[in-house]
């Protein structure tokens, strides 16, 4: 008799394991079932497809070839039988049989299994806020959501749309109604920074900023405290500590949780946090089944804490490992390192690793490099200023993170995974300044971003360079009396500096040319704390040395640069 596997849950890492299982496994018989009507769709993709990027929610559900994935694609080209409408209500591990339910007739019956696989995904969290039940509140989780809001949007029921929740989903969502439908948009965000804890203050000030310049209205520190609606039921309102907010489109991003309840039901070994628990086979405390995708709890290899990580790629390739396994090839998912990227208007930001905020935390001896560097050769037309940052641990000079904000193309996202490869094997800051990188003017440069950060990093780590944090700059521009030794060394040409040394005097603000430092350094007040301020840093590195060498050793350098600033735009940055 034919090897029968079962897998719950149609959309990502089901699908995936499934129609490999079936490919390892000609002669078994594998089952797909989905509590939904909708199935193996590119979730990832909803924001695009609400923004109009793409026109049909079939595109999200179709192969590259145009064929759409539904329960007869499944049976006719992949062999894989797919039940939707199934709900899996219990698993009976003893007798090794799943109870379902056919949603439409209400039928139920048990499907008997040699290797199951539990791909149930995550399930969206929901604040607790009166108001949060009404029409036009959406959380976007599924494709039947995706659809609704882009129904209420082309039917001209949107003018004005908050996003509760400033993680990627929801700038993504906020994004879509924004750009191309023009919608009013609003993004409130409880802690005090954007992407919090996946990127460090500085790069999600950045993005910060430019949503604002792309007018989206973003309010950290503050979330909804009550959603009030209008005669129909549906919301109008949005209210926070500090304002209200009129809105008819409400999308509620603040998290998932795994969706582990069968396997919990079942006995199956269950993380605190809520993942599923499983071995580096995919496999559940049952040896029998197996589970991958949003639902399960994997290592973070730089932290080495267990968690659940909610992301596509890595659904989709625990699947596979998942299905390799049960065809009997003994494939490892070794974890992950957290990676990210994320299109923001013409910009987008990435990152992979630890932030530095959240490695502090962890207890490493955290650092930061923070470089503004070309993306491609200076002299080649479109190159363009990229800001990346290396988090490394000063002891053991390990890298553990690295985050990028740049424009709309491939140059975040090619250092951003060079740099997840690397760490993943737990690379130190030499690995990433010998790196060897793919160049050719129009592509990168011959010292690659990513190696000259590293060398950023080198220096600081060997303490040939001390630099401020733009966080402690900003905070001392903020507050000037605050520091009372401190002055700033400006060396950019003398036009830029101009308006800095007349609005801020002399005494806090110096300016020498970088070509004049040599000669001139004589001038320099040597009782002050000087910040050395250039656009990118690198000359501020060479003045700091020279500096140094002539016995001028109390200063600090702006790591980034104004080209880090100028993308925050602080209050006082010139309009
Ligand atoms: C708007 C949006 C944008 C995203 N963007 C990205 C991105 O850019 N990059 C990225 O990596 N990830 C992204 N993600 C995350 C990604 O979509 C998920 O990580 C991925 O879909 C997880 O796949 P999964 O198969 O584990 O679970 P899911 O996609 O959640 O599928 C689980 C399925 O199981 C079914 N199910 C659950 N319980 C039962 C039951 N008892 N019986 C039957 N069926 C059941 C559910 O109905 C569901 O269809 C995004 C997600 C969203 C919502």
């Amino acid at each position: 008799m034919s090897e029968q596997i079962v897998v719950i849950g149609g959309v990502a890492a089901g699908p995936k394991t499934a129609c490999r299982v079936k490919r390892l496994m000609p002669d078994a018989d594998v089952v797909v079932i989905d509590q939904d009507s909708l199935v193996s769709y590119g979730g990832c993709g909803i924001p695009y497809y609400v923004s109009g990027d793409v026109s049909d929610e079939k595109e999200l559900r179709s192969t590259s070839f145009h064929v759409v994935r539904d329960e007869a694609f499944f049976q006719e080209a992949k062999g894989v039988t797919m039940l939707t409408r199934t709900r899996a209500l219990a698993i009976d591990r003893e007798s090794k049989t799943v109870e379902v339910e056919q949603l439409d007739t209400g039928e139920s019956n048990k499907l008997p299994y040699d290797k199951l696989l539990l791909a149930t995904g995550s399930i969206p969290n929901r604040l607790p806020i009166p108001g949060a039940e009404l029409k036009g509140v959406y959380v976007v989780n599924n494709m039947h959501r995706a659809i609704a809001i882009k129904n209420d949007l082309a039917q001209g029921k949107v003018t004005k749309a908050v996003v509760i929740g400033g993680g990627a989903i929801g700038l993504e969502m906020a994004e879509s109604l924004a750009d191309l439908w023009g919608i009013e948009t609003t993004v409130l965000e409880y802690m005090d920074q954007l992407l919090p804890r996946i990127v460090d203050p500085a790069f999600a000030a950045m993005l910060a900023k430019h949503l604002k310049d792309n007018n989206i209205a973003v309010y950290t520190g503050e979330s909804a405290t009550g959603l009030e609606g209008d005669d129909s039921g549906r919301v109008c309102r949005v209210l926070t500590p500090k304002r209200t907010i009129d809105a008819d489109l409400v999308i509620m991003s603040v998290g998932v949780r795994p969706n582990s309840t069968l396997a919990r039901e079942a006995g199956l070994l269950v993380a605190p946090q809520g993942g599923i628990v499983v071995n580096n086979r995919m496999q559940t405390s049952d040896p029998t089944i197996y589970a991958a995708g949003d639902c399960v709890e994997i290592i973070n290899q730089v932290s080495g804490m267990k968690n659940n990580a909610p992301m596509g790629s890595l659904a989709n390739r625990q699947g596979r490992v998942a299905a390799d396994n049960i065809g009997g090839i003994p494939s490892q998912f070794e974890g992950w390192v957290g990676s990210f990227i994320m299109k923001a208007f013409d910009c987008c930001i990435g990152g992979t690793g630890l932030s530095n905020t959240t490695a502090k935390g962890l207890g490493f001896d955290a650092e930061v490099a923070i470089t503004a560097q070309s993306d491609r050769a200076h002299f080649f037309p479109t190159q363009a200023v990229i800001m990346l940052q290396m988090v490394f641990d000063r002891t053991s000079r390990k890298v553990l993170g690295v985050q990028g904000f740049g424009p709309m193309n491939d140059s975040i996202l090619a250092r951003i995974n060079a740099a997840a490869a690397l760490i993943a094997k737990g690379a130190v800051i030499e690995d990433f300044s010998n790196l060897e990188l793919a160049y050719a003017p129009p592509f990168s440069t011959a010292v690659d971003a990513l190696n000259a950060t590293a060398n950023v990093a080198d220096n600081i780590a060997a303490g040939r360079l001390r630099t401020i944090s733009i966080e402690d700059f900003l905070d001392w521009m903020d507050r000037p009396e605050g520091k009372p030794g401190w002055a700033a060394l400006d060396i950019r040409h003398p036009k830029e500096a101009a308006e800095f040394v007349e609005k801020y005097g002399s005494d806090l603000w110096q300016a020498i040319p970088y070509v004049n430092v040599r000669s001139r350094y004589k001038e320099l007040p040597e009782d002050k704390m000087l910040i050395i301020i250039c656009d990118a840093g690198t000359r501020s590195s060479e003045v700091q040395l020279f500096l140094d060498s002539v016995g001028l050793r109390n200063n600090l350098v702006l790591g980034g640069g104004f080209n880090a600033i100028r993308r925050i735009g602080p209050d006082w940055w010139p309009s």
